[in-house]
């Protein structure tokens, strides 16, 4: 199984409440905190009335959020990270992720489409088949919702069938080719007619000992998937894991596109812009040049291959947290504004870096809800926080053809969805 291992306590006094944190293998970090569903309106942080002009302007643009996660609460038990006591322990659903987004049309001209599921580390193994029996699971829960046939107090309904763009399972890469096509034969047998919505895998690396993604068969994997038409979603981590995991990825990827033809290279598309540590930063606020040049120069190197897409996500895990609302649910509406302004600007100079590498058609917008809850303010703000940092972002340097590029079609082209 995996191992849980808790990283640092951090005090934030002057908003009453603290969060230990651990990683996990979900791809984020978790807290400790007990969130509170803030009770207050929100508003876009720093939007100023040229902003509200200029986002009438546009027309509506549509979201396809590429990172979500989603669990029953009558599955919690066999999630890999989420003991009891966690904060994102319990069920998290397609009604709780609406909650979280439902201002997005007051605040803005974006209307969000849908999204795409991402596997939420269920606990497995690869000594024997039965090591994937969670992970085949968990297509039994997402079929459920995709197919809009929820089980009693699932929270989700046929009415919300349709944002389900597609879904990245788990897949036991380290066990090779072989073993990958078995897999899929028994996610065919049990995804019905939601198989065509299953469009990508995830392995995450980030917590595995060095070399497991540079292994014949890990790589084979890769190529198998390659030649299948699905998405690789990588998830390695700068910060805490080590900066010689973007190392072995590029040599990973370097290996699996190895004389293949362009449509044979498997996509491969990272996650939370590989985890940097956006929390290291000099006097004037700027990012500490160490961490951000080694980061900015791996960057470089994985959009130099074709086919390699990145996601806008996570970012709540490696800068600062925002606080969570304490117990009367409201710390005011001003502080949150000025503290997401304060993401932006920190995160500003990691977001422009990916944007000169990877150009404007290779980058996705991720919430990572329900992660980003921790570290993102609660429920009630957290995916509008983060979506208020990449709005700003896209607003100041993408062209409005760009955003839309940003917002939605880099996701469906990059993991071949429908349009
Ligand atoms: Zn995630």
């Amino acid at each position: 199984m995996h191992a849980v291992v808790p990283q640092a306590v951090m005090w934030w006094t002057e908003f009453r409440f603290n969060v230990g944190y651990l990683r996990d293998d979900v791809g984020d970090r978790q807290g400790f905190a007990v969130l509170g569903i803030p009770r207050v309106q929100f508003r876009p942080a720093g939007g100023s009335s040229k902003q509200g002009r200029k986002a009438s302007f546009l027309s509506s643009m549509e979201i396809v959020d590429a990172h979500i996660h989603l669990y029953p609460g009558t599955e919690v038990e066999s999630l890999a990270w989420c003991a009891e006591g966690h904060p994102l322990h319990g069920q998290h659903s397609v009604e709780d992720y609406l909650e979280a987004t439902k201002d997005l049309c007051t605040v803005s001209s974006h209307k969000l489409r849908g999204f795409i599921f991402i596997e939420t580390d269920r606990k497995s193994h690869l000594e024997t088949e039965a090591g994937w029996d969670e992970p085949l699971r968990e297509l039994d829960w997402i079929r459920r919702v995709a197919d809009g046939r929820p089980r009693p107090g699932e929270g989700h309904t046929s009415q919300h069938a349709h944002m389900c763009l597609g879904v990245v399972l788990w897949a036991p890469l380290p066990s090779g080719a072989e073993a990958m096509q078995r897999y899929m034969d028994r996610v065919q047998a049990r995804a019905g007619m939601m198989l065509p919505l299953v469009k990508g895998f995830r392995y995450l690396v980030q917590d595995k000992p060095p070399g497991t993604m540079l292994t014949a068969s890990f790589v084979d994997s890769l190529r198998w998937m390659g030649r299948s038409g699905f998405a690789f979603d990588l998830g390695v981590d700068a910060r805490s894991g080590g900066i010689w995991q973007l190392e072995e990825a590029i040599e990973m990827i370097e290996r699996a596109h190895d004389g293949l033809p362009n449509d044979k290279k498997v996509t491969v598309v990272i996650n939370h812009m590989c985890k940097p540590d956006m929390r290291s930063r000099d006097q004037d606020g700027n990012p500490a040049t160490e961490p951000f040049t080694a980061w900015k120069t791996h960057m470089a190197r994985l959009a130099s291959f074709s086919n390699v897409y990145m996601k806008l996500s996570g970012g709540f895990s490696e800068t600062d947290p925002l606080p969570s609302a304490g117990e009367q649910g409201d710390w005011g509406s001003q502080v949150r504004d000025d503290l997401v302004k304060r993401t932006r600007e920190w995160s500003g100079s990691w977001l422009g870096e990916m944007l000169t590498a990877f150009g404007p058609r290779r980058l996705l917008f991720g919430s990572d809800w329900c992660v980003c809850n921790v570290g993102g303010g609660g429920n009630g703000v957290s995916w509008m926080n983060w979506w208020s940092v990449v709005d700003g972002f896209a607003k100041d340097n993408l062209t409005e053809e760009d955003q839309a590029n940003l917002w939605s079609d880099n996701a469906l082209r990059a993991y071949r969805c429908a349009r």
